[in-house]
């Protein structure tokens, strides 16, 4: 098994690039903010306690997303690894998320890192708001909210990993294509 973590701040392209890479490698696509989003949809207890969390741009508590990642790494059965996308957002969900690998005789193997300008950040997630129907891409404040609590709370797990040798930086801007093989790249040197 290998396993990625896909980061970089909202509107970076994570979930773009995690559907296709996840095809490609036969990897277990795992996105906290696709189950939480699923959660609301579904109507239940859990999803209506976050999502007034969620559309304020904040993180939800990393109990309800660590149990959530728990769960779905018990059922996977026949992928070649996971890929986590806008999983762990605070260097607490980090330590967390290696300590389940461990048990299971695994690790995070790589964190690839989409760099992308501020200004680049706030054009997708403006014109993602038209078609995603997502909220929390409405307000601009909410965006600005969700880019400052990714450079406070999840930023500092670049430092930790960096520590660990596992630090990839990736050059997000540019065409859907490029980034793909960009991403790519990195990921075929370790499976
Ligand atoms: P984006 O695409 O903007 O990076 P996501 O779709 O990953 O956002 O997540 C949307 C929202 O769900 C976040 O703003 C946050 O409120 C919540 N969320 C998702 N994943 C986590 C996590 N690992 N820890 C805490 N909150 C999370």
């Amino acid at each position: 098994m290998v396993n990625f973590l896909i980061f970089g701040p909202p509107g970076s392209g994570k979930g773009t690039q995690s559907v296709r890479l996840a095809e490609k490698f036969n990897l277990k696509h795992l996105s906290t903010g696709d189950m939480l989003r699923a959660e609301i949809a579904a109507g239940t207890e859990l999803g209506k306690k976050m999502s007034s969390i969620m559309s304020k741009g904040e993180l939800v508590p990393d109990e309800v997303v660590i149990e959530l990642i728990a769960k779905k790494i018990d059922s996977t059965k026949g992928s070649a690894g996971f890929l986590f996308d806008g999983f762990p957002r605070t260097v607490a969900q980090t330590v967390e998320l290696e300590k389940m690998l461990n048990k299971r005789k695994m690790k995070i193997d790589s964190m690839l890192v989409l760099e992308v300008d501020h200004d680049e950040l706030v054009k997708r997630l403006v014109l993602r708001a038209d078609q995603s129907g997502r909220p929390d891409d409405k307000d601009p404040k909410v965006i600005e909210n969700r880019i400052e609590v990714y450079k406070e709370k999840t930023e500092p797990i670049i430092t930790y990993c960096r520590e660990r040798g596992i630090y990839q930086p990736v050059n997000g801007m540019g065409s859907i294509d490029d980034i793909f093989k960009r991403l790519s790249k990195h990921m075929k040197e370790l499976i």
